[in-house]
């Protein structure tokens, strides 16, 4: 691992969003402290179905997650998140004896771990090192050539307008637009997107496709009657 200094390694405009997940107290508190002061904003949740509402309603830069937590495992919880297709980069971080854990969670795709007590710079190296790759990793925008989606901001440019949309109307719209020429049935998008058909009404997913075919004028989302809906797949999108 190389050295790291302790000075905030992002200019403003590349300030990460850290979710915490850790119910031991005096290691949230100053771990919450250390990364504030390193420039980045913080979100600290206490146990393992916080942490799970926090990254179902969030888009975090990077998630920080103990594995023994109270209510849902550490490991669960990533579990839970990869099956969803979510690829927020992810650090481990775990007491000595949790060795058997640590294996599973990496092989549960979390992308590094640490072992407590840790020093604050390895921890801020081991989460350069992650962000870097992930950087390399995920496209800033996807699209074709007729719609484009900013990952960082949620905007969407469409026919030369600009518009920027609600967290969940996104991530419906990346999903679809992802995967062009894919029908997504109902069932699919509630329970890979999103596990919140529970606390909504059931034609929560018929109002969200509502809300965003007519932002985009019934044109970009196709409704295949009795199946799902797709985005057709553009000319400049890859075979
Ligand atoms: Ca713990």
């Amino acid at each position: 691992m190389p050295a790291a200094d302790t000075t905030s390694p992002y200019p403003p405009s590349e300030i990460k969003h850290i979710l915490l997940v850790e119910d031991d107290p005096m290691i949230g508190q100053s771990l919450t402290r250390a990364l504030t002061d390193a420039g980045m904003t913080m979100d600290w949740m206490r146990d393992g179905a916080e942490g799970e509402r926090a990254i179902s309603a969030n888009k975090y830069s990077l998630i920080l997650l103990d594995l023994g937590l109270p209510k849902k495992s550490g490991l669960e919880l990533l579990q839970l998140m990869r099956e969803r297709g979510d690829t927020t980069p992810l650090l481990i971080i775990t007491a000595r004896d949790e060795i058997d854990d640590r294996v599973a969670g990496l092989e549960s795709g979390a992308d590094d771990y640490l072992v407590k007590p840790f020093g604050f710079k390895e921890l801020m190296a081991r989460i350069r090192a992650i962000l870097r790759r992930a950087g390399e990793q995920t496209p800033a925008m996807i699209g074709n050539g007729e719609i484009c989606l900013m990952l960082a901001t949620h905007e969407v440019s469409y026919r030369g307008k600009k518009l920027r949309l609600p967290a969940r109307e996104f991530a419906l719209l990346y999903a679809l637009v992802d995967s062009p020429g894919i029908i997504f049935s109902r069932h699919q998008i509630e329970t890979h997107l999103y596990e919140w058909s529970r606390e909504v009404g059931n034609n929560a997913v018929d109002v969200l496709i509502h809300y965003l075919r007519k932002k985009f004028d019934n044109e970009i989302i196709r409704n295949v009657r009795g199946i799902g809906w797709m985005v057709v797949k553009h000319p400049t999108d890859a075979p």
